[in-house]
């Protein structure tokens, strides 16, 4: 049975749907604006008949009131037959008061001689111009009354009474569209926003069953998302991210093959060496020979571990201990280190750092740039060949260059030797302990430390190593 320390993952329950929850709000907020706009324009035509209806009304009882005001004798009998010659009044009643309010003329049959008691017969009695109106039941009654002034002394009033029925309908039918507008607005809305969810969560939906697929290890799935807006971004964004982790994987799988491949010809070495010993007779200076081969082998393997230790160190160290410093004190560090190793082999080592100027960098960085560079430079080197490291101005850089007389390296190799494990002769590069890490660990730095490096080589005169970081000189930089 198969033992797995993964916890299966519990599917995440989505109770209710961003976009859905979103929907629901869209559709709710435009129900509120509808139905506020609907009463709005409900209240605005009722206001517009109101207006139109009121001109008309104050405009009628005035003109009664100036006829009954010229009139000579204020009786019933002189007001109706004033009245009936008044062909434009058209309204549903009218009623003519003294100055006390006691009708004299009513056209619904109001006996003269008795109190009206309206409010708006009062009001004019005051003296006032006074309309009112109210809606309902598919009518509209609008209610009108003016003083009547006779030689300048209010002697009665005119109050008119208009029901009116066909502004009434049409305030109705206008009314009963505006609703049915906005009924088929809000259907359309929450048609609308479900079309528009259910669209937003199958794109959703597309994307995550790709980050699923992903997290299976299926680097190589793309997730295909159409159109222009967020969600085409983050497919875009998503499918670079997977891109990158696929080059990541892919250099992690190289790397660990890489590394196996090494580490196992020096192995394999010492196991044939050991055997040879074993099985055969030897002399002891046979035998001196082969231990000491093994001991190489294993000085070798020692070399390449702490290598490949460093690597490792390199690319994860945080970004602090960063210092304003002088190259040169390092520089010469590296060279006294070396300057041993330099002499057995006939080389001479020149130094110029009169261009030395301030860089911003970790101390051991710097360190291990020189020494590899020094290093390579005296290993690939030929005996009586000259060295010259010098440190130099260039604009807004220093310069750190390292210039053999060695074995140079062929142009096709030029591209590939910051590569991990990449040797141009093997053969040579095995003897003189090189494991093809110390470029691609002196690259690696330098990157990290904001600079760069290049290399010029012609085969059989030396090669010419260029290591280019920002200048810090801190006057400059503060001022
Ligand atoms: P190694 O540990 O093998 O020296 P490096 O990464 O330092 O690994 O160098 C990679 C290869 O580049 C070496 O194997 C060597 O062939 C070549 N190389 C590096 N520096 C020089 C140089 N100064 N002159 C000629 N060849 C060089």
């Amino acid at each position: 049975m198969a033992i797995t320390s993964e916890k299966p993952k519990k599917p995440i329950r989505l109770h209710l749907r961003s976009q859905y929850r979103y929907a629901i709000i869209y559709v709710v907020v435009t129900f509120a604006v509808l139905l506020f706009l609907n009463l709005y324009c409900s209240k605005t035509s009722e206001e517009l008949f109101c207006q139109s209806k009121k001109v008309y009304m104050v405009e009628r009882c005035q003109l009664a009131a100036q006829e009954i005001g010229a009139l000579e004798v204020f009786n019933t009998s002189s007001v109706s037959t004033a009245l009936s010659q008044m062909s434009t009044l058209r309204v549903t009643r009218l009623i003519v008061t003294d100055a006390d309010g006691v009708c004299i003329y009513d056209t619904q049959g109001e006996a003269p001689g008795t109190l009206i008691r309206l409010p708006e017969v009062m009001d004019a009695l005051e003296s006032n111009d006074v309309f009112s109106w109210s809606y309902g039941d598919g009518a509209m009654d609008s209610q009108a009354a003016s003083p009547v002034f006779s030689k300048g002394v209010m002697v009665g009033c005119v109050y008119m009474l208009d029901h009116d029925t066909a502004q009434g309908a049409l305030i109705q039918s206008l009314q009963n569209n505006i609703l049915t507008i906005t009924l088929v607005l809000e259907v359309l809305v929450i048609l609308f926003s479900i079309a528009f969810a259910a669209v937003f969560s199958h794109r959703l939906d597309r994307i995550l069953a790709s980050m699923r697929i992903i997290r299976e290890g299926d680097y190589t799935h793309k997730v295909e998302m159409g159109g222009q807006d967020e969600l085409t971004y983050l497919g875009a964004e998503f499918n670079d991210l997977t891109d990158r982790l696929q080059e990541s994987e892919n250099r992690r799988r190289q790397f660990v093959s890489d590394a196996s491949h090494e580490l196992k010809t020096p192995l394999a070495s010492i196991k044939l060496l050991s055997d040879s010993i074993m099985q055969n007779d030897m002399d002891t200076e046979t035998v001196r020979e082969f231990v000491s081969d093994i001991g190489n082998e294993a000085d070798r393997l020692n070399r390449m571990t702490q290598k490949l230790l460093s690597l490792t160190k390199v690319e994860s160290l945080p970004d602090n201990d960063y210092e304003i410093m002088y190259m040169a004190p390092t520089v010469e560090r590296v060279v006294r280190m070396l300057s041993g190793i330099a002499e057995k082999s006939g080389i001479t080592i020149e130094t110029d750092f009169s261009g030395d100027r301030p860089i911003l960098i970790l101390e051991d960085d710097l360190y291990q740039i020189a020494f590899n560079l020094v290093e390579n430079g005296i290993k690939y080197n030929v005996p009586g060949g000259t060295l010259h490291i010098s440190l130099q101005k260039q604009k807004e850089n220093a310069i750190l260059m390292v210039r053999d007389s060695g074995m140079g390296i062929p142009a096709d190799s030029l591209e590939h030797i910051f590569k991990r494990f990449y040797r141009v002769d093997k053969a040579r590069s095995r003897k003189t302990g090189g494991s093809g890490l110390g470029l691609s660990i002196v690259k690696t730095i330098v990157e990290r430390n904001n600079g760069t490096i290049q290399v010029e080589s012609t085969l059989g005169k030396g090669s010419v190593f260029t290591v280019t970081f920002p200048a810090f000189d801190p006057e400059e930089a503060f001022e």
